[in-house]
């Protein structure tokens, strides 16, 4: 483990953990209800996805959004050698749950190495060392516990990085379908906030703490995301823009947008 190119899914070196582990419910997001455990029916021989292409327009939104921070590269390779659950049924059960386990702590590594990316707290760099020695042997990991250690310390890289913009707190808030576009929010924490379907376009968002913040659908035309905090390529793939939303480096312009 290393760099943060590696706390994003890499499919041609993953069994297609994510394809078979998590149970589906028919909604918006997927077209198909299937238990867990159970491959998806569009899952090919080869591992590989039959309707790639053609997700969206197939119902598969979902699956256009998820990442996995990495879990199912380093799963497949690093903790069972190579192995898938197909060829050795045997390790299936195994397989899976440490995946669920190790999806987790990814997740917590891509937030510790985003916030180590503008805060010197060596806590943070502490913290993400011993994440990845657990990731590595996840047999007795409490989640839970991981997660109590890392909020705060997110909390305070992210309050220490908008002190002096007067920011407003927007945690938790339905912005569900709102037009934002003359809120002020830079410097803002728009934490675990519902933004599904606003309009966000033109907003200053410098600086705003984007943890979690439910994006789909809200349209980012001409939104400057280069100095959000805690952005993923999820958030920026569920939502909507075009060529001129300005993206932070080492992300991926989503095919669907304009
Ligand atoms: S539709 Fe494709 S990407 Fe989505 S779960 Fe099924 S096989 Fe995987």
């Amino acid at each position: 483990m290393g760099e943060m190119t590696e706390l994003r899914a890499d499919c041609t070196r993953c069994a297609a953990l994510c394809c078979v582990v998590p149970a589906f419910l028919a909604s918006a997001d997927f077209a198909i209800t299937k238990k867990a455990g159970q491959p998806c029916p569009n899952l090919r021989t080869d591992f590989r996805c039959g309707i790639h292409s053609d997700l969206r327009d197939r119902g598969f939104t979902g699956c256009t959004v998820f990442d996995c921070f990495g879990a199912g590269q380093r799963v497949t390779q690093e903790l069972f050698g190579g192995k898938d659950w197909r060829s050795a049924p045997e390790l299936r059960q195994r397989m899976f749950g440490v995946y669920e386990v190790v999806l987790h702590l990814h997740e917590l590594l891509y937030y510790l190495r985003a916030a180590r990316a503008f805060d010197d707290d060596p806590d943070l760099d502490a913290t993400s060392a011993a994440i990845d020695t657990a990731a590595a042997d996840p047999s007795d990991v409490d989640i839970h516990a991981w997660r109590e250690r890392v909020g705060p310390l997110l909390e305070a890289a992210s309050a220490r990085r908008r002190d002096g913009l007067g920011g407003v707190s927007r945690r938790g808030a339905d912005l569900m379908g709102r037009d934002l576009r003359t809120m002020r929010l830079r410097g803002a924490t728009l934490r675990g906030a519902y933004c599904i379907g606003a309009n966000l376009s033109g907003v200053d968002l410098f600086r705003t703490d984007l943890l979690g913040t439910d994006l789909r659908g809200a349209l980012l035309h001409g939104a400057d995301l280069r100095e959000t905090l805690f952005l993923t390529q999820s958030q920026v793939d569920a939502a909507r823009g075009d060529a001129t939303t300005r993206l932070p480096e080492g992300f991926r312009r989503p095919r669907h947008w304009a």
